[in-house]
């Protein structure tokens, strides 16, 4: 699956949220809204035991489903795991990788970021690959640096073609599920140096069409101030994707952001 920045990017993170009925209502009550799935790529990324379930619900809609992580080997005896084929097999055809709450509990490091970004890539899953900086390394002056490093490592020996493919999230550690956003000149910042790194690494191709999403704290009335920065291509939802209102406010204000800034 490829997907264009010519249209937001949508995902709701549902993290360890929601049974199979709870999640199966939320998926309909989204997919039953008044939003065009022209104007925006929408991402529903519920617990692993809800997937099967939404990707049948949502089989006849343009609502895409994702996983919340992701193992880099295929098979095997590695309990607890899943795997690429088995995501592919459930119906994703996106997945959350290093997202900052799994590097934090799980101890994920950019070194394990990178093999579970090739393993989605080698079976065709659209990676989101999460990055940011913590309250601390912003105030120490080091968020340039750890962006830069999750970067470089995360995307280590991926050749261009590859890299186009991957999805990238940035979520500033102090700002996820801590209702502090950073202010659209901060995200705007940071998302400027992203590009900019893509086109000195990449070259400009790849990052011109790269997606760039935001995530922390977006809610409905910051959502179309940060999208309507230029190099912010959508939103990454953690809290307020658990209630269909709200991720359907924030999915319009992108759609009316994109429309002003084209
Ligand atoms: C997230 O989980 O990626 C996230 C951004 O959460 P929240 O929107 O709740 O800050």
């Amino acid at each position: 699956m490829s997907y264009t920045n010519n249209i937001p990017f949508i995902a709701g993170n549902w993290k360890l949220h929601n049974t199979i009925p709870e999640a199966v209502k939320l998926a309909m009550d989204i997919s039953a809204s008044s939003l065009d799935p022209a104007k925006a790529e929408i991402v529903l990324i519920p617990p692993y035991t809800a997937l099967f379930e939404l990707k049948k619900i949502l089989s006849r809609t343009q609502i895409h489903i994702g996983a919340q992580n992701i193992f880099w080997e295929d098979s095997g005896a590695y309990t607890g795991e899943v795997s690429a084929p088995l995501l592919k097999d459930a119906g994703c055809a996106c997945v959350l990788i290093g997202h900052s709450e799994r590097r934090q509990f799980f101890i994920e490091t950019n070194h394990t970021v990178n093999k579970k970004i090739k393993a989605a890539l080698t079976h065709n899953l659209s990676p989101i690959l999460c990055f940011g900086e913590s309250l601390k390394e912003r105030q120490n002056n080091n968020t340039i640096k750890k962006i830069e490093t999750q970067l470089q490592e995360g995307l280590e020996e991926l050749p261009i073609e590859e890299i186009k493919k991957v999805i990238f999230a940035y979520e500033p550690v102090w700002a996820i599920g801590t209702g502090l956003t950073a202010t659209p000149a901060q995200a705007q910042e940071i998302h400027s140096f992203i590009r900019n790194k893509l086109a000195e690494n990449y070259g400009n191709k790849t990052a011109s069409c790269a997606i760039i999403l935001y995530g922390g704290s977006v809610k409905p009335d910051n959502a179309f101030s940060l999208i309507k920065e230029k190099d912010i291509n959508g939103a990454l939802i953690g809290g307020a994707s658990l209630k269909a209102e709200s991720f359907i406010e924030i999915t319009k204000e992108a759609i009316r952001a994109y429309k002003e800034k084209q």
